[in-house]
């Protein structure tokens, strides 16, 4: 059995460490806001390269007061992609702006810069960027046509702690970096956690009034905020966490090129983009009849995930923005398609070699 995500397997490397962090927390009995987070918000924002970090409960809450920050509200439009967790697009909504989407680009499957600008007007006060999969989307002319049109970039890089684009690192390249830990995520709490990145001091200094309450002060609210805290338990597991980061990623970067080797003649697969450092939090293959196929992988054993089997403009929950299939044909066709196949830092490569010859059968078996 290979499954899709093992959780187990990185926590028996890091136990001792978990536990005496766990200790520390509940010995201090400063349960929130305290030195773990503190020391975290340092420790992440460095890894980032920007000034500021500022840890909250989830990566959703990060996006909601990261478009806050920059004055989002209702009225506004914010342009996303469709091929997206559906987090992306709920933030948006919770500001009250309409979320408007432009398609994904067919290698990348990030959003594609070609049509962007067609989706700005006066309405427009922030474009969010998904950096899908763990690679970046292609910041360059994203960012200069934000910049054209003097609209800020929210990065949503929930899926790319430490992807790189041209050397310079996901969350550091927009006005706002959004984060999540999710356990599954690259960097996993262990329970819910998210961090917003930025190097402007007035947009981190907003992030962290939303972020507890709108109080710079106790008991006086300057303005109309959240309880979006992480707790010190989660910090001080992100601490162990953060500090083997670069070695899991480069981990999983080991397992992306073999895979690419096994695969890359027969499919097409999440490949890295030029310039790019893919942090491959998911590794993805396109394969045409995709529930069979991935029946045939479960039936020998090997546990797959779909992301996303559905675009967030056809979604039913999503049904008032009024689109319909057609709206972004290549976010579309991909969520027909794609496949996620096993990827952490622990799967052995007589695993990623076990699972690329199933694959092999599996789409061979559909083609006969
Ligand atoms: C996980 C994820 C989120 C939301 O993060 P949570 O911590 O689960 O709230 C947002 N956007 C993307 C692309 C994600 O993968």
């Amino acid at each position: 059995m290979i499954p899709f995500l093992d959780l187990r397997a990185q926590y028996r490397d890091i136990e001792d460490e978990v536990m005496a962090a766990a200790r520390r927390v509940l010995e201090s009995s400063q349960f929130v806001l305290g030195p773990e987070v503190h020391a975290f918000e340092e420790e992440f924002a460095a890894y980032c390269g920007v000034e500021q970090a500022i840890a909250v409960n989830t990566g959703t809450s990060a996006l909601h007061v990261a478009l806050l920050a920059l004055g989002v509200g209702p009225g506004d439009e914010v342009i996303t992609v469709p091929l997206t967790f559906v987090a992306t697009v709920a933030a948006i909504g919770y500001t009250g702006a309409r979320p408007v989407f432009v398609d994904v680009a067919p290698r990348s499957l990030t959003m594609d810069p070609a049509h962007l600008e067609a989706a700005i007007n006066q309405r427009t006060r922030a474009i969010v960027p998904v950096h899908l999969y763990g690679q970046m989307a292609d910041m360059g002319p994203i960012l200069e046509i934000a910049r054209r049109h003097g609209i800020p970039v929210v990065e949503d890089a929930c899926q790319a702690h430490g992807a790189e684009q041209g050397g310079v690192r996901a969350g550091s390249m927009g006005e706002l970096g959004c984060f999540s830990f999710y356990p599954g995520k690259n960097l996993g709490a262990y329970g819910e956690g998210g961090a917003v990145t930025t190097s402007d001091a007035g947009l981190a200094r907003q992030v962290r009034l939303l972020r507890d309450w709108g109080a710079e002060e106790k008991y006086v609210h300057s303005v109309k905020g959240f309880n979006y805290r992480l707790p010190e338990l989660q910090a001080a597991f992100l601490r162990v966490k953060l500090r083997r980061l670069e070695r899991w990623t480069e981990a999983r970067r080991r397992r992306a090129a073999l895979y690419d080797e096994l695969l890359g003649d027969r499919f097409e697969t999440a490949s890295e983009g030029p310039g790019n450092r893919h942090a491959y939090h998911i590794y993805a293959v396109r394969v045409s009849g995709r529930e069979r196929v991935q029946s045939r992988l479960h039936a020998a054993g090997v546990g797959t995930g779909i992301h996303y089997p559905i675009p967030v403009h056809l979604q039913p929950a999503w049904a008032d923005l009024g689109h319909g299939r057609g709206d972004f044909p290549v976010a579309e066709l991909a969520t027909d398609q794609v496949l996620s196949l096993p990827m952490y830092p622990e799967l052995t490569e007589r695993a990623v070699t076990q699972v690329a010859t199933h694959l092999t059968q599996a789409a061979t078996l559909q083609i006969a």
